[in-house]
């Protein structure tokens, strides 16, 4: 398969409805992005898949949603008033920024090639500020989460208490995150406004190192299971010079972008430093009383961090193929059946009246269970190439040979074989192709 290219994928996303320039219609709002119907469809694939492996297939993780605005207490405890901030450089010549650490040469400048044209770096924090309330000013300023994990760890104690959960245990969450991004761009791969999914694993400060082995590896699998060739992933530990101001140690998992290699998950160990950072700053104590040896402990917490947006990037570019069907081109988004928008289309062979109520009956029986489309219009083998280009993995067609014998034809994605399937054994068969 050749390399994709990011503007086959952005081109397919826009012509098929996945994702649009936010605020097209006004000339668009600078690196933001909106989904369209199957890119919310598949947002929401992403965002379950994860939940299902993380939470669902595990006695040892629990679920939270926390509030986006917070109070700048929280931030002051984490650290991140003070150094979640990203080094930025000014081009004399240009005026355009960049952030330092991402210049491939710190000396020139790469939109005009000016040498020797950048400003000192300073600190940029990337946290955004509002007011909460009728009245601005000091005392009202909230910020929005940078990151999700906060709400794990000032809920540490609501939540051990509630679930009643021993570590080794973990809190999950999925939902937004905000950061005043300096060089946005890449489609979505770095926006201001995205969403993460993060685990926060706490731990007895003693199986830190061999839970972090343990992250790395299952986060790494993750994607490999949800079809994204081993070939394009790898784990990159950080050096000691690019960690967080909470990090004793971290992981990139890489993506082989169009771009070259990129981050698509990392996986931090956070040591202790939040919630002692949290008791510290709230005077509450945030610790583990262990009665089986005896001994309180503040646990250590790994926490994978993984970008739903960025991850829906790395599944459409690595699933995105072409090839040719009876020496037509077709263009295939070759997506895991969990992650694919539709699972199931169901093609009626015409649009007569005879053929319609029992297409229509097989639709109603098959979306009952899953996500499927109903497309009557133009040529079947148009609307093969038109499922196929949004990754969905059957189709399945209704003809007039059906209203004799009772039966209908699945069409696989991948292979373009067709088989003749009783509609009684429908179900099963479809349940059977996905995997579930
Ligand atoms: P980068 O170095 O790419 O800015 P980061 O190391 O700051 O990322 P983390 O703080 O580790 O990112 O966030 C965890 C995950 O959240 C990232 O791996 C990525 O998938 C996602 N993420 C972070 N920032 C953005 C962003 N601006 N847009 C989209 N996704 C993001």
């Amino acid at each position: 398969m050749a390399a994709t290219e990011l503007d086959q994928v952005v081109n397919l996303c826009k012509r098929r409805g996945f994702v649009y320039p936010s605020a097209e219609i006004y000339g668009g709002f600078r690196s933001s992005y909106d989904y369209g119907p199957l890119g919310s469809l598949m947002l929401r694939n992403v965002r379950e898949a994860w939940i299902r492996t993380m939470v669902q297939q595990r006695d040892d993780v629990v679920l939270i949603d926390a509030a986006i605005l917070a109070p700048p207490q929280v931030f002051e405890a984490s650290g991140h008033l003070a150094n979640f901030s990203d080094p930025l450089v000014d081009c004399t010549k240009c005026k355009q920024r960049f952030r330092e650490d991402h210049l491939i040469d710190p000396t020139t400048c790469p939109n005009c090639g000016a040498v020797g044209s950048f400003t000192e770096a300073r600190a940029f924090n990337l946290m955004f500020k509002t007011y909460a309330g009728p009245v601005e000013g000091q005392g009202a300023e909230v910020y929005m989460r940078p990151e999700t994990a906060q709400g794990m760890f000032v809920n540490f104690l609501n939540v051990q208490q509630t679930s009643r959960k021993k570590p080794p245990f973990g809190i999950a969450q999925v939902g937004k995150s905000f950061r005043n991004e300096i060089t946005p761009g890449n489609f979505i791969f770095r926006t201001r406004e995205f969403e993460q999914m993060e685990l926060e694993f706490f731990v007895p400060p003693a199986e830190s190192a061999q839970w972090y082995d343990y992250w790395c590896t299952a986060r790494l699998q993750w994607y490999i299971d949800l079809g994204i060739p081993a070939e394009m992933l790898m784990l990159r530990p950080h050096d000691a010079d690019e960690l967080s101001h909470y990090s004793s140690g971290t992981s990139d998992i890489e993506f082989m972008y169009p771009w070259g290699w990129g981050e698509l998950e990392g996986v931090a160990q956070r040591t202790d430093y939040d919630l002692k950072q949290h008791a510290a700053h709230s005077g509450q104590k945030l610790d583990y009383f262990d009665q089986a040896n005896n001994e309180r402990y503040v646990p250590y917490v790994i926490e994978p961090a993984a970008g739903v947006n960025r991850a829906m990037a790395a599944f459409l570019l690595a699933a995105y193929d072409e090839d040719e069907i009876d020496g037509e081109k077709r263009s295939i988004l070759r997506l895991h059946p969990r992650l694919a928008p539709y699972k199931v289309a169901v093609l009626p062979l015409s649009k007569k009246d005879t053929l319609t109520p029992l297409a229509r009956e097989i639709y109603a029986k098959l979306a009952d269970r899953y996500m499927v489309d109903y497309d009557d219009t133009q040529s079947i083998g148009k609307r093969y190439r038109r499922q196929d280009e949004v990754g969905t993995p059957l189709c399945v067609t209704v003809d007039f040979e059906s209203l004799e014998d009772g039966a209908v034809t699945i069409r696989d994605r991948d292979t373009t074989q067709q088989v003749r399937v009783p509609i009684a054994d429908l179900l099963t068969e479809v349940g059977a192709r996905l995997g579930f």
